[in-house]
């Protein structure tokens, strides 16, 4: 049998799984980054955990090569991180894909965690036949990968996608990671959502029943509470014009949308979806639909691994 190391490095949990073909992961181990240990100590948790798990495959079992998704940009051509913040410090500059293929000897890719759901979503997922769509992963922040004629958009250096930075609303208030003001990450990311509820609640004559956290917000809208319909409805307003930006621009057959309140189900992707068919010109719209992410929980792993496949030429 053949499979490929995926491995996902995120800013507390490393995960390194072993996986096959169709997508299914048959071995995994997780460790936590303790990323304030350095970029050093991060490295060395990655690699031992890559060995870890090949040491636990069976005799006759083919490795192909090693797939990484880190948090952060990546340089795809040379696997080096071109830009990491807070999440990963000293993380800016570490050349994964060297590292990892020195040790193992096996072929590698490295990518940014987003783009590498990417790929497993067009692989396995929502994006299945799809030539020409966008995702965007809704979490602390809002991160974004851009699929055109089958092929990730990387831009000059790799760092195309930051679709949580596009601004709707130059007069908002400013974001600390870009500079520019009113960014989509500031309403509609969990820390986003998390802000509007501090503001509501500190404006508010009688305090709301929930505290100022993305998924007790979109709980409390969910059961009918009315000042969580209030901050609710602007973080979906908020991500609406910034998709009816992203189709504009790239004209995708699908937005696929995963992550934090996406989660709640299907009365949050329902709205959202009437609000961009809403500020949308029909020729893009016709062609638009807005998905759930499919893969799930593993899509990192899956995605990460699932790059020895798709670039190793033998998809
Ligand atoms: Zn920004």
């Amino acid at each position: 049998m053949e499979y490929a190391i995926g491995a996902d490095i995120g800013g507390t949990k490393i995960q390194i799984a072993a996986v096959d073909r169709e997508g299914r992961v048959v071995d995994r181990h997780l460790l936590p980054t303790e990323a304030q240990l350095g970029p050093d100590q991060v490295m060395g948790k990655l690699l031992s955990g890559i060995g870890l798990i090949l040491s636990r495959m069976p005799a006759n079992a083919r490795i192909t090569g090693i797939g990484v998704g880190s948090a952060g940009q990546i340089d795809f051509a040379s696997g080096t991180v071109a830009f990491a913040g807070d999440q990963l410090p000293g993380w800016t500059g570490t050349p994964i894909k060297a590292r990892v293929e020195e040790r193992f000897g096996l072929p590698t890719y490295v990518d940014n965690d987003v783009n590498v759901v990417a790929v497993a979503e067009r692989l396995y997922g929502a994006g299945l036949g799809l030539d020409s769509f966008l995702c965007v992963a809704l979490g602390t922040g809002i991160g974004g990968a851009i699929v055109e004629a089958g092929r990730i958009v990387r831009g000059a250096q790799g760092c195309a996608g930051e679709l949580g930075h596009v601004s709707v609303d130059f007069n908002g208030p400013r974001c600390s990671n870009c500079g520019n003001n009113g960014c989509v990450e500031l309403y509609a990311s969990g820390s986003g959502i998390a802000r509007l509820g501090s503001e509501l609640i500190d404006a508010a004559k009688e305090l709301p029943a929930w505290r100022a956290d993305s998924r007790e917000i979109a709980q409390a809208w969910l059961q009918g509470d009315p000042q969580a319909a209030q901050v609710m409805g602007i973080a979906i307003r908020a991500l609406a014009a910034a998709i009816a930006g992203y189709i504009h621009m790239c004209n995708p057959q699908a937005v696929i949308v995963g992550g934090g309140v996406s989660e709640t189900g299907s009365v949050f992707l329902d709205e959202l979806d009437r609000e961009v068919r809403g500020r949308t010109s029909p020729s893009v719209r016709s062609a638009y639909r807005l998905l759930p992410a499919y893969v799930g929980n593993d899509a990192g792993v899956i995605g990460a691994a699932a790059q020895v496949w798709l670039y190793g030429g033998n998809i």
